[in-house]
Parts: structure tokens; sequence; C-alpha cells
């Protein structure tokens, strides 16, 4: 393809795609198979300087913006790897840089950056809130110079491959609060200290391989200098950090769509039935056409939003939409190229089974579509509120 915005930052493009090429189908098929994490995978994109992309030169990243980052994720999925298993190293260490101290940033930042600490985990969904972030109930409670942490989390991602984890907690009851998002606080766990001593892990099997776990807090002691910036406003920090986190997973929405589409592209062409291979018929060169399309615009939405967060402006709605727009197109163009495929795209060797089941995902996590839909009916449009 060659729409423009597919322009920018080409190097990094080509160095992600030749790295990526080093992970082919079969190494994801069996990682998938026995849903191990792809170790290897991930400590190759951080030697290569992938993941440090967006900390600043003085901390040791390459001090690049989200469009780079985009970049990155966009290939990794272009290429059928998948991103799921590392992104979040990109993006979690910005509570940090964003509002954690000069000491959290030096003892920290070098760090994720070389990938001596990987902060891959990030911990806010708990099952009984569910997306209503404000009634999470996992508790910190101050004790001298630390917190005791009690409490449950659900779908935390990377838990048992990660150093460190951003912990979103309540220190103050909701029904003290005067707003239901005040009093929630970020801390920084150090998930080598805890593990055994309040925290135990338990994985969750999913339909894709996605390393994702359920966290049990058991009085787990938690140094108070790990708290991040101001007690009681981690809910502002961790809604700062959605923004770039929906854009990073539209980006690899963006490159599962341009894989369904290359793949079904290629296999249109050169699949003969009937005499004559089944591209020619515009029952299947339609709907790769529209996936194209999709995915196109898409992209441009994508772009977008990456420029509003690198320029600093507001960018809540504009994030949302391209997570929503991208989401939808990549889950699209996986439907039409299993549908392209016949009976071959369910067969575990084409690899689309594969990634048809982990681009499903992304309607869901981090933000489900609902919610996006709500943002922009009542943000935007200025519709009543149901919630
Ligand atoms: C594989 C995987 C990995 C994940 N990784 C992480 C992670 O690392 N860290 C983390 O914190 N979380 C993680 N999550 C959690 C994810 O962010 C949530 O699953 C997601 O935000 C949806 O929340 P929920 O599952 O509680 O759904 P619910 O909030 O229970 O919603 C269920 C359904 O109801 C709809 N709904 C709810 N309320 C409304 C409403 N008012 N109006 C209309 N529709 C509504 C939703 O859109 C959704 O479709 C992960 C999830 C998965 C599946």
């Amino acid at each position: 393809m060659t729409a423009s915005h597919e322009q920018s930052f080409p190097e990094i493009r080509d160095a992600v795609r030749r790295l990526c090429a080093g992970f082919p189908g079969e190494y994801w098929r069996a990682l998938d198979r026995e849903r191990r994490y792809p170790t290897e995978f991930v400590q190759t994109l951080t030697r290569e300087g992938f993941l440090s992309v967006l900390i600043p030169e003085e901390y040791g990243g390459s001090g690049l913006g989200l469009t780079a980052a985009t970049a990155v994720l966009e290939e990794i999925h272009r290429s059928g790897s998948n991103g799921g298993a590392c992104h979040a190293q990109m993006y979690t260490m910005g509570v940090i840089l964003k509002h954690g101290s000069q000491e959290q940033k030096e003892a920290y930042l070098p760090k994720i950056a070389s990938g001596e600490l990987r902060l891959q985990a990030f911990g806010v969904t708990e099952p009984t809130a569910g997306t209503d972030t404000t009634r999470i109930s996992t508790f910190a409670k101050r004790a001298g110079d630390k917190y005791v942490v009690n409490g449950q989390k659900i779908w935390i991602s990377r838990a048992e491959h990660s150093d460190l984890m951003v912990l979103l907690c309540r220190t103050t009851p909701r029904e003290e609060t005067r707003k239901p998002s005040d009093g929630m606080s970020v801390l920084l766990v150090d998930m080598r200290e805890a593990v055994g001593n309040g925290l135990t892990i338990r994985p969750v099997r999913t339909m894709l391989n996605h390393a994702t776990t359920e966290l049990f807090f058991d009085n787990l002691e938690v140094p108070a200098a790990n708290l991040v910036g101001e007690e009681g406003k981690g809910f502002k920090y961790i809604l700062d950090g959605m923004n770039a986190e929906r854009i990073l997973i539209a980006a690899e929405c963006v490159g599962d769509g341009r894989f369904f589409i290359d793949r079904a592209s290629a296999y249109a062409k050169d699949r003969n039935v009937f005499g004559r291979p089944i591209g020619a018929n515009q029952g299947v060169q339609f709907p790769i056409a529209r996936a194209y399309v999709a995915v196109t615009s898409a992209a441009l939405m994508v772009s977008h939003a990456a420029d509003l967060f690198e320029a600093g402006q507001p960018c809540g709605t504009e994030a949302n939409m391209a997570k929503l727009a991208a989401s939808e197109a990549s889950w699209a163009a996986a439907d039409m190229c299993i549908q392209t495929h016949g009976g071959f795209g369910f067969a575990e060797e084409y690899d689309i089974e594969r990634k048809f089941r982990e681009t499903r995902l992304y309607q869901v996590a981090p933000i489900s579509t609902n919610l996006i839909l709500s943002h922009v009916a009542t943000h935007v449009l200025g519709l009543p509120k149901s919630f």
C-alpha cells in the first residue's frame, strides 16, 4: 500500500519489518499453542531500542514522539507478529515521566529504557467494578512509611513478565470523596518483592495468547516512596496515559488490518477456481477493496490523533475515535480474510485464524466500543448522559 501516512518513519518501519522476519508464523503458532510468552521477541525489540522510543534522551530513550511508536507497533502487527506482549513497556512509563518525582524518574526511566527493568503491567480493572473505574475497591491504607494493599484485580496482562506494575487503588473510600474519581492513587509495585509477600498471580487462559492474569493482594506492603504524584489524584494520571494507549493500540489494529489485506490480496491472485483466480470475481475483490478503504481511513484518524498527542493538545475524543475506527476496520478485514481463504482460513498454518482471534480483543480492551460511543454521544454531540 502506498498511502502517504505510511511514509512516516520509513527507516523505523523497515527495521521493524526486518526484525519481525526473524519471528515468522511458526514462532507465533508454537507460542499460541502452548500459551507461552514471546520472551525472545520482546528481548530483541528491547535490545534494538524499539520499546524506548517514547522515553526522552536524557533518560536513555530515543525521545521520539507517539507517531514513531505507532509506526513500530503497526509494522509489528502487519508482519503477523503481536505487540500485545510488549506495547505496555512503551507507554506505561508515561505516568512516571509526567507525574513522578525527579528521584523516581532518575531511578526508573533509564532502567526501563535499557530493558533492565520491565514495566509491562498496568493494574486497573477489577472483577466487580468493570468499566466503572470509580468503583474499584482495591485499597491501599497508609501505615507509616508504607501502604498496605488489599483487594483483587482481573485481566492484568504480562504481570508474570514484569518487574514493576503501575497499580491504581483507592486510598479514600468512594463514599468519603467529593467526586467519585477522587481518592484513587497510583503506586509503583515492585513485582520481584511482592510476589509471595502479599501478591498472588493467577494466569487466566484466554482465546488468544495474551499472558493475562488475576491478582490477589493480601496485606501487600508497598513503600510510601512508591506513590506516584499526589495521593488521591491517581485517576487523572491514569486517564492521561490512556490516550497514548488507545492511539498505540489503534495502530496495532491498522497493522492487523493491513496484514489481512496483504494476505487476502495475495491469496485471491493466486488461488484458481473455475479456471481463474478467485480475485477476478468482484464478489471476492470488493470486500478486499472495502477493507482497504476502512483500514486506510482509520489509519488517517490514528495519525491525526497521534499528531494532536505529540503537539500536547487535547486528544481524548480523537484517541477514542481512532481506536473505535481501527478496531472495527481490523475486525472486518479479519472476517473478509477468512472468507477469501475459504477453508484454508481456518487452518492454523495460514496464521489467519490466530490473527482473527487476536484482533477481536481490541473492540473490548483497553476500552469497549460502547464506552467510546457513549463518550462521543455525550461529550461531543451533547446528548443526554445515560450513566
Ligand atoms: C485479554 C485482556 C487483557 C487485558 N489487559 C488489561 C490490563 O493489562 N490491565 C487492565 O487494567 N485491564 C486489562 N483488561 C481489561 C479491559 O480493559 C476490560 O475488559 C475492558 O475495559 C472492559 O471492561 P469489563 O471487562 O469489565 O467489561 P464491563 O464493564 O463488565 O462491560 C461488559 C459489556 O457491557 C458494556 N457496557 C458496560 N457499561 C455500559 C454502559 N453504561 N452502556 C453501554 N454499554 C455498557 C461494555 O461495553 C461491554 O461490552 C484486559 C482485558 C482482556 C480481555
